[in-house]
């Protein structure tokens, strides 16, 4: 087995295809190479070496030392130096690479090789001694922490005191003789820190550096970041060793990181900063404030590198430009540039906000780069939700504190936090937090998903707050330098003098920069211009249909908005809810008698039949699929004494006696219990009044406004067949009496809901009372993991922490087991019935995976709540293409 691939001037063994082999990184260094670009020489330790590391206890295979000394050799005669070599070294980055970027998850050791004889051979060839301490201080700085697992602040605050005793402000203000004493003082500090010394044999310095990227891939925070983007454990990572090239030797060289388009926006604009006289990760660290690449690009303070160097600027731009077309998406690139030559380190597909992925997959398609199929594919369903976020209400007054970068877009507010952990707390607790931090770091990362958004007082556009957020859909403001963060006092102070402490509310605009004092109102988002191009591209690719979860005539209207072909739930028991008629409702539970039941049923029919009338004219024809009262009855009981003596007054009876029949009520296990069908069964009443409520308004709206309907009415909690034989019995007898009082043709179908499991297995006997089913995946995954929705929240995320469980199964459909059920649903249920319609509601209706598992499976359409109608479509299109 080959396990070490060769880049350089000659030969290139990889391609871009080669991701799952070489990683992302590895692949684009080497297709960057085949196309002549300028590309340090180096090579590639595949990521089957990884698996195999770790299947073999931490070991490699034999032949791999053989292997990888063979490629060494071939990059000293390309780059002809030689590693280790006291006069002409050749000296290393050793880089990690994934098949897909994890930012920041994994560590890059720069300027490896050097020791004291080395850095001797590094002065000689380049003339610059403060150069040649700057990358051996810089070595051992990464290597001690990535490598021997030192903490990285020891050695910062040493270099943070030789600062101040020089009295100098900026590394690069460190004279050749100081860095030199630091490099000292590091290797006695490592030594007396963890008790053995810096290693100075380079080739150990390799292999320990190898190594390291391979054991990165099993740290806790590389394990975090795939827990939350689904990315198993057995991919592995690459290592990429590559000849270094140099940023930090004087003002004629500079590192940076660009995207060829906007990432925030999506405009067509090269965007990128830069920093001169300086190596690696100095720009997104905000060690020093970065420059822009181009003059569009800044704000006049800082002068561009169009500015600086305009002849690598040109090469740069002609570059990205083959970039974007070779690849055909826009490219996230960053480069050194060595003594006025420009060199390229790393290309991969940037990331970008939702509204930048739309407007670049819809302009790509128009500058002809793309089609409209690739287009859809380009934007991740999950991606949409931040852009069906408010933003700030434009006429919102705002009293603005401070004014950040506009890192990632959305607006937010809340109480401010100042750590992670607090941020997670108050998520738990139900608060909305705001994150503020001086910088994030992958530590972070929980606390970025807890918070609405991120305030950070550091760092710039690529930062890691910055691009973290962008990934996740959260509003961020980055290097707001306007707010002095105090996290030993927690607070922080603006310019002006004004203090916020933990747990004052302000409000961040992603897309101005701008945080603001207290809460600030928001809008709902824009849903036409390049989003509505891409969706009616959407629509053209996708089979399934997209129906939403709708209780009210408002819900209806914002999922018509977004598209929803119809409604795929109505729960009726939320209406029973509404203040004015939960007296009514009370009333007809906690009645003695049929009659007395009947009576206040009275009263809630108008009501019903008001709501119905609302849905059915707001959704004008579209199919409306309704179910009937499912909750036990005890959830609409009253709580409080006050409750009972008012309700006691309107019924006329002793507060005592309905104290007594609420008690009788209780259950012990109410999710199993009295509800659903089980209602209608011992209550029939009640479903006829619905019924009647239903088809009388469907009636009339024929009648008088012209409007086809088919009311679908739906049966819950269905687990026996002889349940809805007798059901569906009644709501024919109920609907065919109103279709005659009203004299006219009104077509209808009954259904039930596949929610439990037997009613899955025995499909094909349901299925003979049921024109249409509709897999009730919430209570499905309830009764089938035998888990309480309400309680499983104790004990559900030690399931998913430990991976005993990779998801919620409430959130994505647990394909194996629930997804099974209904597999043999459909089956079932279409062998008995062919054409019957099927479809899904409950949460896992909006959530992309599950949405292509229904796809897959053949269901007509899924059901989700409003704003995650867009997400259901997009995904149904993938799902198609
Ligand atoms: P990440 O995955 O975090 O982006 P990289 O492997 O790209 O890590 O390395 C981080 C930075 O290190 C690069 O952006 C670049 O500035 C610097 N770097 C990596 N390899 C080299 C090299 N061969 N020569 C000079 N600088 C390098
Ligand atoms: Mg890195
Ligand atoms: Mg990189």
């Amino acid at each position: 087995v080959k396990y070490v691939y060769f880049f350089g001037a000659g030969v290139t063994e990889g391609t871009a295809e080669m991701k799952n082999l070489l990683g992302g990184k590895g692949a684009n260094l080497a297709e960057m190479t085949a196309i002549g670009l300028p590309v340090p020489a180096g090579f590639t330790l595949t990521t089957e070496l990884c698996t195999e590391f770790y299947k073999n206890d931490r070991c490699y295979p034999e032949g791999l030392e053989a292997e990888v000394e063979a490629n060494l050799t071939q990059l000293e005669k390309a780059m002809d130096k030689k590693f280790g070599d006291s006069a002409n070294p050749l000296l290393l980055s050793v880089r990690s690479g994934g098949r897909v970027s994890m930012p920041g998850m994994m560590d890059t050791v720069l300027n490896l090789g050097l020791n004291d004889d080395t850095v001797q051979g590094l002065i000689e060839q380049s003339g610059d001694a403060r150069f040649a301490y700057d990358s051996y201080r810089r070595f051992i700085q990464m290597y001690s922490n990535v490598v021997m697992g030192m903490s990285g602040s020891v050695l910062e605050h040493l270099l943070e005191h030789m600062k101040e005793v020089r009295d100098v402000e900026l590394d690069t203000d460190l004279t050749a003789d100081d860095l030199k004493q630091l490099v000292e003082l590091f290797k006695n500090k490592i030594k007396e820190t963890l008790g053995r010394a810096f290693p100075t044999d380079p080739k150990e310095q390799l292999w320990g550096a190898i190594n390291a990227v391979f054991g990165s891939w099993m740290n806790p925070r590389a394990i975090t970041y795939r827990k939350l983007n689904s990315i198993p454990a057995e991919w592995g990572t690459a290592v990429n060793v590559q000849a270094m090239v140099f940023g930090n030797m004087g003002n004629s060289c500079a590192t940076g990181v660009a995207f060829t388009r906007n990432p925030s926006t999506g405009d067509n604009h090269f965007f990128g900063e830069f920093l001169l006289n300086a190596q690696g990760e100095d720009v997104v660290a905000g060690i020093r404030t970065p420059q822009p690449i181009n003059k569009a690009g800044g704000d006049g303070s800082l002068p561009s590198l169009e500015e600086v160097m305009p002849d690598c600027y040109q090469q740069l731009m002609d570059i990205q430009q083959t970039l974007e077309k070779h690849y055909r998406d826009m490219q996230d690139i960053e480069f050194t540039i060595e003594k006025n030559k420009l060199y390229m380190l790393q290309t991969r597909g940037g990331k970008r906000t939702a509204k930048a992925a739309i407007k670049i997959a819809v302009d790509m398609v128009q500058e002809g780069l793309i089609d409209e199929k690739e287009a859809v594919l380009r934007v991740a369903p999950g991606q949409l939700d931040q852009l069906l976020h408010p933003s700030l209400d434009p006429k919102a007054v705002k009293d603005v504190i401070a004014t950040g970068l506009p890192a990632s877009p959305g607006a937010a507010g809340g109480e401010i936090v100042f750590s992670a952990e607090d941020a997670e707390e108050a998520k738990k607790l139900g608060l909305k937090v705001i994150l503020v931090r001086i910088e994030t770091s992958p530590e972070d990362i929980h606390g970025m998903h807890a918070a609405e958004g991120i305030l950070t007082a550091r760092g710039g556009m690529t930062s890691h707050a910055a691009v973290v957020a962008r990934g996740m859909g959260k509003c961020c403001v980055a290097g707001c330098g306007g707010i002095k963060v105090d996290y030993a006092a927690q607070q922080f102070v603006t310019n002006s003098g004004e203090v916020f402490k933990k747990g004052d509310i302000v409000t961040l605009d992603g897309s101005t920069g701008e945080v603001m004092k207290g809460s600030v109102p928001t809008v709902q988002p824009e849903l036409t211009g390049d989003f509505g191009l891409l969706m009616s591209w959407v629509d053209k690719f996708r089979r399934l249909k997209v129906r939403t979860n709708a209780d009210t005539p408002l819900d209806a209207q914002v999922a018509r908005q977004f598209g929803a072909e119809g409604i795929g739930l109505c729960r009726t028991e939320h209406m029973f809810f509404e203040h004015d008629r939960i007296m009514a409702v009370r009333e007809m539970i906690l009645s003695e008698d049929v009659e007395g039941r009947k009576g206040a049923l009275a009263k809630i029919l108008p009501m019903q039949k008001g709501d119905f009338l609302g849905l059915f004219r707001e959704m004008k024809g579209l199919p409306v699929t309704i179910r009937l009262l499912d909750p036990p009855l005890h959830e609409f009981l009253p709580h409080t004494d006050k409750d009972i003596d008012e309700l006691a007054a309107v019924m006329q009876v002793q507060p005592q006696l309905l104290k007594q029949k609420a008690e009788f009520l209780h259950e012990f296990n109410p999710m199993l219990g009295h509800r659903g069908c089980r209602l209608g069964m011992t209550f029939p009443e009640i479903y006829d009044m619905q019924v009647q409520a239903i088809m009388e308004a469907a009636c009339e709206l024929v009648k008088n406004e012209g409007y086809e309907i088919v009311p679908e009415i739906m049966i819950p909690l269905v687990g026996h067949v002889n349940e809805l034989k007798v059901l569906r019995a009644n709501a024919v007898r109920v609907v065919e009496e109103v279709i005659n009082r009203y004299g006219i043709q009104v077509e209808y179908l009954i259904g039930t809901m596949i929610e439990l499991p037997r009613a899955a297995l025995t499909a094909d006997e349901i299925a003979g009372e049921a024109e249409f089913f509709s897999f009730g995946t919430n209570d499905l995954t309830q009764t089938t993991f035998g888990l309480s929705r309400d309680d499983a929240g104790k004990f559900l995320p030690f399931y998913v922490n430990r991976e005993v469980l990779a998801e919620d199964p409430f959130v994505v459909l647990d394909q194996e087991g629930v997804g099974q059920l209904v597999k043999i649903g459909c089956e079932k249920g279409r062998q008995a019935r062919p054409g019957i319609k099927l479809g899904i509601c409950g949460e896992h209706g909006g959530e992309p995976n599950s949405v292509i598992f229904c796809h897959d499976n053949g269901l007509d359409y899924v059901s989700c709540s409003p704003y995650r109608v867009p997400i259901a479509r997009l995904a149904a299109a993938h799902a198609a293409l």
